[in-house]
């Protein structure tokens, strides 16, 4: 395209002097050139034409140039004139100078003279034009940065909700509000797909009639939704092609975007403008910043979910721990219950055989009968075991004792069990007592539990040592070594467990219940204490607890 021409205004009477300004000077150069005889149009031709430069003679018929200059000034009308005066209208010259004029012309006119005139004159347009261009396109810069500046605040301002707000369904309001803000849009809302049914579900919105708003938490296809979720590509339209679908009603230009997570279309942002103005490529990038943090959202309210039921399963699983153990408190309090009664009437007549009180027995008799009254009494020490661990909740009476007697009295009372398994317990304690609160009945179970394991998984001829000292932390500490069959690692960490055996022959043999162990462990809890073990298969086994020393 042509560059516009420059435009003249002359106004000048004399036809010669015109003609050579316009014809032979102004336009071989280029202007656009208009011609005026009359100062009476000069003012409204100089609106209505507007030119670049006017020149107008100082003397004219029927409108002075000083008042023609005055005129151009109460218009505001800010356009260079150059004045043609006569030899001695200096006094005029000046005068029109102080009312605005650019330059003058000294009549009679030369051709030189009144080319370097408009080109001065020019000069000053374009420096003012292009400073006129140069202030606009600043405007212009300067409103697009705002505008830029309100939307990174808007996504900065939805980021954050992202991280700070853990209810999602105000997270999701915000990010609605959002998109509706930074899209200039009047309404909006977001679709969450199911995962089950693969539906949209409007999960937030805003703006819509409440007709519509009453669908929240509602499937919802719009026409428009469903073919971005196929397409998974934005879609913008408006005018027209809008009126074919369902919300037409609301809006004369709609946007929606995909949410997408891992590629699969997870959710639409949809906003909508009442307006017929469409959404440009800016509006559809930002509406994808958005629609990215939502995405994040969704992905967070996901985990935050799978977190939820994940604790909740927890919880489930601790609860059928917790009733699984009242249970085997049930069990044992009915076993021992029903048991207790006809065992000790039992043994009560096998002893009462034994004893001699009903007369003299054959030896294979006597042998049977005992053997009778040693597995009875086995059972009735497995019952007392069991009831044991019934009652030890808490330690019941507690004072304060060395633990090194405690020690040598139980070594003592395994004396006997270790004679008859030979093996041999050795007791290394400290010169220095180690004081403790305990209820004595029960840590005497301990050792005792800990010194007949001992004993029991020990072959014979093999060292039993009973060693007391402190811990790191001052507890005074017990620690019963053994060079029996070990345990694996395997089985170490569960022998702690109630009702838990290892599969051994001696095991088979004994017909143990896997009860002594955990009786321990609780013990020592319930005095505050620690018990722990280590062991190496056909090595040996060391059993340590400590408890905290007394005031
Ligand atoms: P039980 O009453 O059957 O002996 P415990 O609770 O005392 O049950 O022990 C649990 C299991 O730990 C036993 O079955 C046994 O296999 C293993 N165990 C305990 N102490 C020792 C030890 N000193 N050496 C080897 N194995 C042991």
């Amino acid at each position: 395209m042509a560059a516009t021409k420059e435009k003249i205004l002359v106004v000048e009477n004399d036809p010669a002097v015109s003609d050579l300004i316009a014809r032979q000077v102004l336009r071989p150069q280029g202007f656009e050139v208009k011609v005026l005889t009359e100062a009476s149009t000069a003012l409204q031709q100089a609106i209505a034409y507007a030119p670049d430069v006017v020149i107008a003679n100082l003397d004219l018929p029927g409108l002075s140039g000083k008042d023609f200059l005055a005129a151009l000034a109460s218009q505001n009308i800010d356009i260079p004139v150059i004045m043609i005066a006569a030899l001695g209208q200096e006094h005029d010259v000046i005068q029109a100078f102080r009312l605005g004029a650019s330059d003058y012309l000294r009549a009679p006119v030369r051709e030189a003279e009144a080319l370097a005139a408009v080109e001065r004159a020019m000069k000053q347009v374009r420096a003012r034009r292009e400073r006129a261009s140069l202030s606009r396109q600043l405007q212009q810069t300067n409103q697009e940065l705002k505008k830029r500046v309100n939307e990174l605040t808007t996504i900065f301002s939805i980021g954050k909700a992202v991280t700070s707000v853990t209810d999602h369904k105000e997270l999701f309001g915000q990010i609605v509000e959002g998109a509706i803000r930074i899209s200039e849009s009047d309404l909006g809302w977001l679709l969450l797909r199911d995962e089950r049914s693969k539906e949209f579900i409007l999960t937030a919105h805003q703006g819509l009639p409440k007709s519509l708003a009453k669908n929240l938490n509602q499937p919802w296809d719009d026409g428009i939704s469903s073919l971005v979720a196929l397409s998974g590509e934005p879609l913008s339209i408006h005018g027209q092609p809008l009126g074919r679908f369902k919300i037409a009603s609301l809006g004369k230009a709609a946007l929606v975007v995909p949410v997408k997570v891992q590629k699969q279309t997870v959710a639409l942002m949809v906003v909508m403008r009442k307006k017929d103005k469409e959404y440009n490529s800016s509006d559809q990038a930002m509406l994808a910043g958005v629609s990215d943090y939502a995405s994040i959202s969704l992905v967070n309210s996901r985990l935050f979910r799978a977190l939820d039921e994940r604790a909740a399963s927890l919880e489930q699983a601790v609860e059928q721990v917790k009733n699984s153990d009242e249970l085997k408190n049930d069990i044992i309090d009915h076993v021992t219950h029903e048991l207790r009664t006809p065992l000790d009437s039992a043994k009560g007549y096998v002893d009462v055989f034994v004893n001699g009180e009903m007369g003299s027995l054959k030896s294979v008799q006597r042998d049977a009968l005992v053997s009778t009254q040693q597995k009875l009494e086995r059972v009735l020490a497995i019952l007392d075991a069991m009831e044991k661990m019934r009652e030890t909740a808490a330690p019941v009476n507690q004072k304060k004792v060395n633990l090194n007697d405690l020690a040598n009295q139980a070594v003592g009372r395994a004396q006997k069990a270790a004679k008859e398994a030979e093996v041999m317990i050795i007791a290394e304690l400290p010169s220095e007592p180690l004081y403790v609160n305990v209820d004595v009945g029960q840590i005497n179970l301990v050792f005792d539990a800990l010194l007949s394991n001992a004993i029991k998984y020990s072959p014979k001829d093999r060292e039993i040592m009973v060693q007391l000292g402190r811990a790191r932390n001052k507890y005074p500490q017990v620690s019963v070594w053994d060079q029996g069959m070990g345990i694996s690692a395997k089985h170490l960490n569960h022998v702690f467990d109630r009702f838990f055996q290892v599969d051994n022959p001696i095991n088979k043999q004994s017909g143990g219940l896997g009860i002594g162990l955990a009786l321990v462990k609780e013990i020592v809890n319930a005095h505050g204490g620690k018990v722990w073990a280590e062991s190496k298969l056909e090595a040996g086994s060391t059993f340590y607890f400590a408890l905290p020393p007394a005031e």
